[in-house]
């Protein structure tokens, strides 16, 4: 058996400003022919591919790879980039079937379902009998294309995601038992008006839990191969977001059908409990300092840049300053300006200037700060945590400052050149500071940080900040998004 694979992923802030290119691709990795294997062993979708493609000793043909920071809409080129390699290699090389590492909230120049559009291609290009297996995000906003030109659609089980090499293995062997003839794979699929609060898909909490629960329990009953719930990205505006289950079943699509519809059924039996409570910037930061112990994570939820924020919001720090709190450290602010003034200083020195929200007005406001450069280094750091454990990133040319307090106090801020989620311990590590020894930690992250950071969190307050993944919708002028759907009206 002949396998393709390839990949491009991006979830796209529809509110984001600055396009998404291919020099942000190739910035957080573009991966071409043999350089996939070099993924073998990482917890991604493209590394787990990889290990089980060897080990059922498939000849594998490694095409494209790549992946962005979630940001504003992808450019045409990037997309033609990608989806030209792949339609060239399929005409090229004739595989038996073909896995596809997508996210399914791509948005690009010229398609409300970017997704779809490549599948769309792919399909066309590889004929109609050929199994196409493409994995999503969570996060996936699944729309008609995707359904209507993939064989199955294997979404991730996990949030912080966790199963991603899990995935990739799991969509092989179904590419292989399909193109075998063992199994004849048919989807079906159920949409639900209800774009639920990120800090509530936590797969550890309600009700995400049950509702995963019983998605596995569908999975283990005769005739089915696979089963998943996409939970939706909700500040992309398009006509089909919302949280989509998908089944797949050996052949019995009128079964895939009613699995989907009672999963759908529970989920919306529940939907009313996915909305959070937050925390205000002063009550959580008071919170914070009244809490015996530590570390209190400070989730910085309008401005996850795993979300396609700016990353420069400045409002936990800000209150941080103001209000006295000893021992805190913000992870991260992105302001190249900075970084570029801190490393013309060097390190020992003190510097004033205005720090972040300048990418736009969603962000909070630049604050004036003096400041002791602490550590300057290259940003180079490796996941360690559950989640992209093994992977290499980098902050950028990364700076260490120490930000005078309205008490004497000091602020610790990694200040970086790249907008990266602060989802792994690993990166304050690399900046040369220990978490646990902290009172206070601020993370630019809504739920991913939960793998990395729970076992040494005091406690978590999720905090309402401004940015552009606020959970208050009203923020954002929505056009296109089909109503009703809730949390926005009341049903
Ligand atoms: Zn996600």
């Amino acid at each position: 058996m002949r396998l393709l694979l390839a990949g491009i992923v991006h979830e796209t802030n529809t509110f984001a400003e600055k396009r998404t290119d291919l020099d942000e691709f190739e910035a957080s990795g573009f991966y071409r022919g043999e350089e996939l294997l070099d993924l073998a062993g990482t917890n991604t979708v493209i590394g787990g591919a990889v290990d089980t493609v060897r080990e059922l000793g498939i000849e594998l043909i490694p095409v494209v790879a790549t992946s962005a920071i979630p940001g504003g809409l992808v450019t045409d080129r990037a997309f033609e980039r990608v989806v030209t390699a792949i339609e060239a290699a399929l005409a090229r090389e004739k595989p038996d079937a073909i896995v596809l590492d997508l996210h399914g909230a791509m948005v690009t120049e010229s398609h409300d379902d970017g997704d779809g559009a490549v599948l769309e291609r792919v399909r066309a290009a590889a004929g109609p009998g050929l199994p196409i297996i493409a994995t999503l995000d969570l996060h996936a906003n699944v729309g008609p294309q995707m359904l209507a030109n993939a064989t199955a659609l294997i979404p991730f089980d996990t949030y912080p995601h966790i199963d991603n090499a899990e995935r990739g293995d799991e969509a092989v062997r179904l590419a292989a038992r399909a193109t075998a003839g063992e199994v004849r794979p048919v989807m079906a699929s159920r949409k639900l008006p209800v774009l639920p609060d990120g800090p509530r898909q936590f797969s550890g909490a309600e009700p995400t839990r049950s509702i995963m629960r019983l998605v596995h329990a569908v999975e283990k009953r005769p005739g089915v191969l696979t089963a998943g719930v996409c939970f939706a990205f909700p500040w992309a505006d398009c006509p089909f977001p919302g949280m989509t289950v998908t089944v797949v079943t050996d052949g019995d699509s009128e079964l895939a059908a009613t699995y989907a519809n009672e999963i759908g059924d529970y989920i919306w039996s529940r939907h009313t409990e996915f909305r959070t409570d937050l925390w205000r910037v002063e009550e959580a930061i008071h919170e914070a300092m009244t809490t015996e112990g530590g570390p209190v994570v400070l989730a910085d939820l309008g401005d996850n840049p795993g979300g396609g924020t700016a990353a420069d919001g400045t409002s936990i720090l800000w209150g941080l300053m103001d209000l006295g709190a000893d021992g805190a450290v913000v992870s991260t602010i992105c302001d190249p300006e900075v970084v570029a003034l801190a490393f013309e200083a060097g390190e020992g020195a003190n510097i004033e200037t205005m720090l972040g929200a300048k990418t736009d007005e969603r962000h909070g406001y630049p604050i004036p700060i003096k400041a002791t450069v602490k550590r300057l280094s290259n940003g180079d750091f490796v996941y360690d945590g559950p989640m992209d454990r093994g992977v290499h990133d980098t902050l950028g040319r990364t700076a260490v400052l120490g930000v005078q307090g309205r008490y004497g106090h000091v602020v610790d801020v990694i200040v970086c050149e790249r907008r990266v989620q602060s989802l792994d311990t690993a990166i304050l590590r690399s900046q040369g500071i220990e978490p646990a020894d902290c009172k206070i930690i601020a993370l630019k992250s809504a739920v991913h940080f939960r793998g990395a950071f729970m076992p040494i969190a005091a406690k978590i307050l999720e905090v309402d900040t401004p940015g552009l993944t606020s959970l208050d919708y009203s923020r954002f002028p929505y056009e296109r998004l089909p109503r009703p759907i809730w949390p926005m009206d009341d049903i």
